[in-house]
């Protein structure tokens, strides 16, 4: 199994070499501070009873509450929460979000399992995380990740607030919930946005350090691997700003068609074939892992863990990895690519949009009311004021239709999807600013050092450390 706790370390101590912090200080940093395991019985769809197995790491505790989303996959373990939860501290403090960073998983097939065994674990676990005081909106806050999404953040919300009644702001408990209740719109798609808005703050990045890509999303041929929620949102994002995706991998197979593919046929056949092997495409490969080696200018791996290795990294043909899952690319990928001059934007900023609108309707919830009602009344005062203004000044009338759109307030949507990609451009440009200001190998190095500098300093402020 990938040991993504030793793939963290192995960064952070790489980075750790060029910061001055106290040497104990780092430690206490990179150190996860709690794990939890879990053993509970659940009936399963064969009216047996299951003992399923689950994980809740929680990295560090320098801000509160915890957070970080729940996977369900076969493949969790000890080490793989661990290593996530420590990505996600790291992440949080890379966008400016008050939280420590956690990680849970569940060891089942969410995707294969039925609905109702999936709800009784979810609730099942929620219970357990709750008499351990492992979950709440002050405590530790998880959200969506690899084989959960809206559904499963829905239960825990419900079976929190059925145990905490007298909590006022249970529903701040879990993020990524339904919009319906008390989500907050964009949160579904915040991952694959925000991984649209860290590219092109590369692309835009004039010293940037790897070559041959110019900027914007025209014509740039992008291969994405998973078509998950950060991969779908993601190449569908990418494709309306005029790129061609020229590749899509899927756990069964990979389709590749050097015109480019739909990526909305693509993903309707997905759903309802539930693989592309398939797909119409001018090239199927029937081993999956052949898409990544196809010619293209950005590779997203988006599904999982360890997919670029030092096996294929030889044979990576893009000119940009841009990491929208977590640990796609191994230490010893990652360093064959850097040797080929292939550049790689690092998972700990590429995929920090999710949490960073989780952060958002976190707030929401804590505040009981949406962003956008606060602010339509006066932000259309506002505008009706110019526009008056405006036809007094010029004596052109503006007609009703266009007066209307005018002085429309801006959505909560608006304000959540502007609020992301500021995040995103904010916390590349201070990346990218630290690597050249210490002279840092790459972006991934850059990224590690501002974060753990960053947590190094809370410690500090808390008293912790001299
Ligand atoms: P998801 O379950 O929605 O989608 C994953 C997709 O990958 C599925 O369609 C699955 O069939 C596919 N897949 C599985 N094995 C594959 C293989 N070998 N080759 C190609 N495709 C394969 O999960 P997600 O939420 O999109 O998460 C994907 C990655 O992004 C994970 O690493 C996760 O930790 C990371 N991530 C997710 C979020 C989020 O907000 N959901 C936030 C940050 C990071």
């Amino acid at each position: 199994m990938a040991d993504l706790y030793a793939d963290f370390v192995r960064y952070f101590d790489s980075a750790a070499a060029y910061s001055d912090l106290d040497p104990g200080l780092l430690r206490q940093v990179k150190a996860c501070n709690n794990i939890y395991r879990m053993h509970f019985p659940v009936e399963n769809e064969h009216g047996q009873v299951e003992v399923i197995e689950a994980y809740r790491a929680q990295h560090s505790h320098h801000r509160l509450p915890t957070k970080g989303g729940i996977r369900y996959s076969t493949m969790v373990d000890a080490d793989e929460v661990m290593g996530l939860a420590s990505l996600m501290t790291f992440k949080c403090a890379l966008v400016e979000v008050p939280f420590g960073g956690a990680k849970g998983g569940v060891c089942i097939d969410a995707h294969t399992r039925p609905a109702e065994f999936v709800e009784r674990v979810t609730r099942r676990l929620t219970v357990e995380l709750s008499s351990r005081n492992f979950i709440g909106p002050s405590v530790d806050v998880p959200a969506p990740d690899y084989g959960t999404g809206t559904r499963e953040m829905a239960w825990i919300a419900d079976t929190y607030r059925t145990l905490h009644p007298e909590d006022l702001n249970h529903w701040a408990c879990v993020t990524g919930k339904p919009v319906s209740l008390h989500g907050i719109p964009g949160r579904t798609e915040a991952t694959g946005l925000g991984v649209l808005h860290g590219i092109r703050a590369y692309l835009d990045d004039e010293d940037r350090p790897g070559e041959g890509l110019s900027r914007g999303f025209d014509g740039k041929r992008v291969i994405v691997q998973g078509l998950g929620n950060v991969g779908r949102n993601a190449a569908r994002a990418l494709q309306e700003q005029g790129a061609l995706i020229v590749g899509i991998g899927e756990f069964d197979a990979g389709i590749y068609d050097p015109n480019g593919l739909d990526v909305e046929a693509a993903e309707a056949h997905h759903r309802e074939h539930r693989g592309l092997k398939d797909f119409p495409a001018a090239q199927v490969f029937a081993n999956n892992a052949e898409i990544l080696e196809q010619p293209c200018d950005i590779l997203i791996p988006a599904a999982l863990e360890h997919q670029i290795t030092r096996g294929n990294a030889p044979q990576i043909k893009a000119k940009l990895v841009a990491e929208a899952a977590n640990g796609p690319s191994t230490p010893r990928a990652d360093v064959i690519l850097r040797d080929r001059g292939i550049d790689v934007i690092p998972d700990l900023f590429l995929n920090a949009g999710g949490v960073t609108v989780s952060y958002f309707e976190w707030i929401k919830n804590l505040s009981h009311v949406s962003f956008d009602r606060m602010l339509r009344g006066t932000e259309r005062m506002q505008s009706e004021r110019l526009i008056s203004a405006f036809e007094q000044y010029t004596g052109v009338p503006i007609e009703p239709r266009l007066r209307r759109q005018l002085a429309e307030g801006p959505s909560e949507r608006d304000i959540v999807l502007s609020a992301l990609e500021t995040s995103m451009q904010d916390a590349y440009a201070n990346v990218a600013q630290l690597m050249r200001q210490r002279d840092l190998p790459d972006l991934r190095t850059a990224a590690y050092l501002a974060a753990a500098e960053s947590v190094g300093r809370s410690y500090i402020d808390l008293g912790f450390f001299p």
